[in-house]
């Protein structure tokens, strides 16, 4: 007998028919002797209905409540689950986060877990249930409903996988698996039949929200192997796992697109020292996490510098800086969320040579223009048009060779 942990996301739980074939897929993993604990996510499109819903009332609500709030997209479904189950006459009782054991830390809306205590999701095995715990949620120590960030039943699933020492964690999705790339975006993309953890972070990280990064992070720390697979169909998913030598070969694994990235720009600065440091500590005293800069060529004594942020933050990075350009003399500030961010990622960068050169040569040919580059030991990203995003992609992810 294993101990197997199934998250089923927002698309594998949509309606009650999804929900009605997930009960039916749990029941048939009881029944072939395991003890099965399920993961789920709000039903699709409810956690952003009641976002939109919160914004109506009030501009910017305060996180406590908004917690409160999406957590219970969560709730409901592991209700609905748990009746699914019980009709086909299989054992099943629903935990939220809190009563199944998770704690987080008191950071509202993007909580971390801190730890987990199983002992009721063991006891419920043990008396035969299937146990449906709500992802995306924990407690915080002092009592308050949290919940880990967006895509965050990912991190549920493996947390918990860890936590109870599960033998099997299955990401159940929507696609089959992970591809090259996202395969609505490119079509010839390929399922990869395995990908290490890194790549895997490195993807999630860049904008491929098949998982969500945090998760990939933790599933590295303690380990927990995990398939990511179709609840649509019974195809053999993808494993991630720690790297084998044999995955270095492959130069680029997959290509990454990020399309909510904004770029602020405060032009006509003037160009002389401290000016930068100025800019980039009024930014980060605003708590806003800056992603790539840079400074274009002086020009009679003027530059202009650009960063960029996720989208989510334009309006306020672009408010942070704009009191700086009377202060040190610039000229104005310029926002634009009309880019995108888009990567390669491959372990096998680190043993290989004239991978950017190849990208570059690529984009050039399609008449796309760079604006920002940046690199790690395993990727290379870059800032585009967001016009451009589609195209460069494929183009690309074919001059990889990545198509089937
Ligand atoms: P869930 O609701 O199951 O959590 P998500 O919508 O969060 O599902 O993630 C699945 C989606 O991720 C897919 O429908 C696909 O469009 C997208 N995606 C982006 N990049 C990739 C990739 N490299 N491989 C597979 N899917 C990807
Ligand atoms: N419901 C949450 C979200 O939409 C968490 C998840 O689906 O993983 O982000
Ligand atoms: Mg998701």
């Amino acid at each position: 007998m294993s101990l197997i942990v199934q998250k089923f996301g927002g698309s594998s739980v949509a309606d009650a028919t999804r929900i009605r074939a997930v009960a039916e897929r749990v029941q048939k993993t009881q029944q072939e002797g395991h003890q099965v604990v399920v993961a789920v996510s709000a039903m699709k499109g409810v956690t952003d209905s009641l976002i939109e819903l919160a914004r109506q009332l009030h501009p910017d609500p305060v996180e406590r409540e908004m917690d409160v709030l999406l957590s219970t997209g969560e709730q409901t479904t592991i209700a609905l689950m748990a009746m699914a189950l019980h009709a086909r006459g299989t054992k099943a009782v629903s935990l939220t986060g809190a009563q199944a054991g998770i704690v987080t830390d008191g950071w509202h809306t993007k909580a971390k877990i801190a730890n987990i205590t199983p002992r009721r999701v063991h006891e419920l095995l043990d008396e035969g249930n299937v146990v449906i715990v709500a992802g995306f949620q924990g407690m915080s120590p002092d009592g308050h409903i949290t919940t880990l960030g967006r895509g965050g039943s990912d991190l549920t699933a493996i947390a918990i996988a860890a936590a109870i020492k599960a033998d099997i964690c299955q990401i159940y999705t929507d696609v089959d698996g992970v591809y090259t790339s996202d395969p609505r975006i490119v079509p010839n993309a390929r399922k990869l039949d395995e990908i290490s953890y890194d790549e895997m972070l490195e993807l999630a990280a860049l904008g491929s929200k098949v998982m969500q990064a945090r998760s990939v992070e933790f599933a590295k720390k303690f380990n927990v192997i995990f398939e990511v697979r179709s609840s649509f169909n019974n195809n053999p998913g993808t494993i991630v796992k720690e790297e084998t030598s044999k995955m270095e070969d492959v130069v680029i694994r997959g290509v990454a697109v990020d399309r909510n990235q904004a770029k602020v720009t405060i032009a006509g600065v003037p160009d002389k020292p401290g000016i930068a440091a100025q800019v980039f500590q009024t930014v980060a005293d605003a708590n806003i996490n800056i992603d790539m800069i840079v400074q274009n060529v002086s020009e009679k004594g003027f530059t202009d510098i650009s960063f960029t942020v996720a989208a989510n933050e334009a309006k306020k990075a672009a408010a942070t800086v704009q009191p700086l350009v009377p202060e040190i003399g610039a000229r104005e500030v310029i926002s634009t969320e009309a880019v995108a961010k888009l990567s390669i990622v491959g372990i096998g960068m680190r043993s290989h040579t004239g991978v950017a050169a190849k990208m570059f040569k690529t984009l050039a040919d399609a008449k796309v223009n760079i604006e920002m580059i940046s690199t790690s030991e395993i990727k290379i990203s870059v800032m585009i048009e967001l016009d451009d995003a589609e195209k460069a992609a494929r183009a690309i992810h074919d001059t990889f060779g990545l198509a089937q």
